[in-house]
């Protein structure tokens, strides 16, 4: 059983709802239509009862990094309509918990995942959602590929009958300035277009996920074109 949220129900309702002020106002800044962009919220190292929270409020789309912590979660939301999403990196030996547990995986950087998702995904369940996780700013630390290597990656997924193109997902170096950190966003959008362009006659559904903006990016996100955030601390507040 969940164990029951208290007060800080009302916590996370507050900023449930001011981050979904951001998102309109930054659409109306940016000349975008609100519903153009799609809310992830990110509960990693935030209880179960903290995501039923939010989903009591109406939210269905949950983003995790971690694998095991997100199988143990969804031990405790088994009546719940979530569509998951994993956001962090993945290693090898977590595919086949991945490819059973989640609707999609943001992170994809390498053949290998490829291969291991599209045999491992359940047969009973629907393709795989993948995104190609770029490294937009070179990070030697950083999971993702370089931009040039995208449509080599992108090749290989959608031979497989398994997975499901989408799109992009990138997270641009925080520690450089805001103008230098809006060029990334908006070479992942062009990047993004390229990609739906290369694709847009075969590919079914359409490439149409451009994963970008977080708590901090959020409006730079929606500015340089993003169609889907993942914000954790600014709806569920610190990670412990
Ligand atoms: C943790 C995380 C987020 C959410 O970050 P916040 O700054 O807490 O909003 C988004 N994307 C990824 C890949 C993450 O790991």
């Amino acid at each position: 059983m969940l164990k029951f949220y208290g007060p800080e129900i009302l916590d996370i309702a507050t900023r449930y709802s001011q981050v979904q002020q951001r998102i309109v106002k930054a659409c109306l800044d940016a000349g975008r239509k609100p519903d153009s962009i799609e809310l992830l919220a990110v509960g990693k190292r935030h209880p179960a009862a903290a995501i039923d929270a939010l989903y009591q409020l109406g939210q269905r789309l949950f983003g995790e990094s971690y694998v095991r912590e997100t199988v143990d979660k969804q031990r405790e939301l088994t009546a719940h309509d979530i569509e998951w999403h994993l956001v962090g990196p993945l290693q090898s030996n977590k595919t086949r918990l991945a490819a059973a547990h989640f609707h999609w995986v943001h992170s994809v950087d390498r053949a290998k995942l490829i291969t291991r998702l599209a045999e491992q995904r359940p047969g009973h369940l629907p393709a795989l959602n993948v995104l190609v996780q770029v490294n937009i700013d070179d990070e030697a630390q950083k999971a993702g590929i370089a931009p040039n290597a995208v449509f080599e990656l992108a090749e290989l997924i959608v031979q497989q009958p398994r997975l499901s193109l989408r799109g992009l997902m990138a997270i641009p170096n925080p520690s450089r300035s805001a103008a230098r950190r809006l060029q990334s966003l908006r070479e992942m959008r062009a990047l993004f277009d390229r990609l739906a362009r290369r694709y847009s006659a075969v590919n079914k559904p359409s490439i149409d996920t451009l994963s970008l903006g977080m708590s901090a990016d959020l409006e730079a996100a929606v500015a340089a074109g993003t169609t889907m955030v993942r914000i954790g601390t600014d709806l569920f507040g610190p990670r412990s």
